[in-house]
């Protein structure tokens, strides 16, 4: 693995937060946004990543200081790749969008640029033949608040270099990730591939009034030693977006998950339970 220069391209809630882990574990870093209030916008989400940093890390504020000063902010694109060993693109999670993006990436990117999706719901298949590289082209997908949660899924499609994979794993692990290979392409990847069938099964166990909010999320707690239950999680990952997957599903005919969107909807998001963010979900904050 050598690479040195990374550019993060989309500066929004994830893109900030991998710019920032990448910069505290010493490497340069690229931060392209789409124009000048975009990239002010960008620094100020970071500049507010610093002292969490300190306080997580327990380090100094010269230490983060120096961090943020690895960073340099461009709205030119060509400008932001022309160094980069790797972009790493967390723009909008709509397919018209990072079809776009990785077009005009492919044409202002030097040849050897390596470049990682961190879509969460799209495959990199559905972007390969954009990129113009499919072979340096792969996902590096992050969980939110990655310097808690440092989970780095690494997810080939079937053009993906087998040498690229293996050095993007070693380049998770530098920047001071867990590295979890996916040597296929799935939607969702490991962890929602795991967590949304669980969550959804305690949906219908609630809605189908076979038991409680409290007594689903403590079987699940005693029996497998896991610190939270299904409906504590999903206060955590937030009410609307359990809701907008329940409404998905029952828009493809399925009638149980009609039932467990109208729940959501009448008796937590009309009623401002959204979750921890509003200190009241499926439990009171
Ligand atoms: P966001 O809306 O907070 O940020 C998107 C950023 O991209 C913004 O700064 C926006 O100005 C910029 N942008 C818009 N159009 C652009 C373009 N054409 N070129 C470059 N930048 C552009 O979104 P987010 O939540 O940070 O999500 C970004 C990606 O990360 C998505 O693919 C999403 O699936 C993924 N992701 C998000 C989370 C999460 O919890 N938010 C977790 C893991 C992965």
């Amino acid at each position: 693995m050598n690479y040195k220069n990374i550019t993060v391209a989309g500066c929004g809630v994830l893109g900030s937060q991998i710019a920032f882990q990448i910069a505290f574990k010493g490497f340069d870093v690229a931060v392209y946004d789409v124009n000048e209030v975009a990239v002010a916008k960008a620094q100020e989400r970071i500049s507010k990543l610093k002292p969490r940093y300190q306080k997580h890390f327990k380090v100094s504020e010269e230490e983060v200081d120096q961090a943020f000063n690895r960073l340099s902010f461009y709205n030119d694109l060509s400008l932001a790749v022309a160094e980069a060993d790797l972009v790493i693109e967390a723009v909008p999670e709509v397919v018209q969008i990072k079809s776009d993006f990785y077009k005009k990436l492919g044409q202002v990117a030097p040849e050897k640029t390596i470049f990682a999706t961190n879509s969460s719901t799209l495959l990199p298949s559905q972007f390969a033949e954009d990129t113009g590289r499919p072979e340096k082209f792969l996902a590096l997908h992050f969980a939110n608040q990655i310097w808690v949660s440092n989970t780095a899924e690494v997810m080939k499609h079937p053009g993906t270099d087998p040498e690229v994979f293996d050095d993007m794993l070693e380049f998770a692990k530098a920047i001071g990730m867990v590295a979890l290979p996916l040597h296929k392409e799935q939607p969702g990847y490991i962890l929602n591939s795991l967590l949304v069938p669980l969550l959804e099964a305690a949906e219908l166990l609630l809605v189908n009034e076979i038991s409680d909010v409290e007594s689903i999320d403590k079987t699940w707690q005693i029996a497998t030693g896991a610190p939270k239950g299904p409906f504590a999680t999903l206060d955590i990952i937030g009410i609307t977006t359990a809701y907008n997957i329940a409404k998905a599903k029952a828009e493809t005919g399925n009638p149980q998950f009609v039932k467990v969107a109208e729940l959501l909807k009448t008796e937590y998001i009309d009623k401002g339970k959204l979750g921890i963010a509003t200190g009241e979900g499926f439990y009171h904050y």
